[in-house]
């Protein structure tokens, strides 16, 4: 378990990362899932030249435009972006016992799917993570309205999770994304400002919550997947 408490609310995105690394050396981890957030988190990292690695949990069912970022990352910034998959004997079984769908029939069902496409697999690739950094933000649903920027991770052995655009707008995101030129997914130009799994991720409508398109069919209280408690 982690000893350090770094108050990290006064920091700014890049200063966070860097008191981080001065605290965790090379044990840090980001969780990128290709959205606009995760990607100025890369380039912060690659322009800091902070020794963080990436890694993607790849569900299998990504869209086409998400993968087609991933390559266009791994040539602009020479990065290694390490992919962690289901678990192949678990997966098989439910695509046998309950087809391809059955997130969209309950709750439960797609809590499975998610634990077993994202959950499970998040616990390995933290497994020997000093702490992990991720993308969220306050203003991105009811559920992360007081999210902090440094933070105890029970859930994974008490490592640290630091979020260290959690105050940050979405303007704020897209200003940072245009002014550095970074490469960003394209389904954000198609109404999607939450990048998530193809079947449970849709466009929305203006003034629409930031993360109404995940999981539509479910309460804004129930909409995580499992990730982040
Ligand atoms: S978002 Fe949908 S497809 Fe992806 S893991 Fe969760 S339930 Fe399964």
């Amino acid at each position: 378990m982690s000893d350090h408490r770094v108050d990290g609310e006064s920091l700014d995105a890049a200063a966070l990362l860097t008191e981080a690394v001065g605290h965790f050396g090379d044990g840090l981890k980001l969780a990128c899932s290709f959205g606009a957030e995760d990607v100025v988190l890369l380039d912060l990292i690659a322009q800091n030249k902070l020794p963080i690695s990436v890694f993607v949990l790849d569900t299998g069912r990504l869209h086409q435009e998400t993968y087609d970022l991933w390559e266009q990352l791994n040539q602009r910034y020479g990065i290694k972006i390490v992919a962690y998959t289901p678990q192949t004997e678990p997966l098989q079984q439910l695509l046998q016992l309950k087809g391809p769908g059955s997130f969209y029939h309950s709750i439960e069902n797609r809590r499975e799917c998610c634990h077993l496409r994202k959950v499970e697999p998040l616990s390995r690739a933290l497994a020997d993570a000093a702490g992990w950094i991720t993308g969220q933000r306050r203003e991105q649903s009811v559920t992360r309205a007081s999210l902090p920027k440094w933070e105890t991770d029970a859930t994974h052995g008490g490592i640290a999770k630091l979020n260290p655009l959690a105050d940050w707008t979405e303007a704020q995101v897209w200003d940072y994304i245009k002014a550095h030129r970074v490469p960003y997914n394209k389904l954000h130009d198609q109404g999607f400002p939450s990048i998530g799994c193809a079947p449970c991720t849709r466009a929305i409508e203006p003034g629409e919550d930031l993360r109404a398109g995940r999981w539509w069919w479910e309460n804004p209280e129930q909409k995580e997947c499992g990730l982040h408690k």
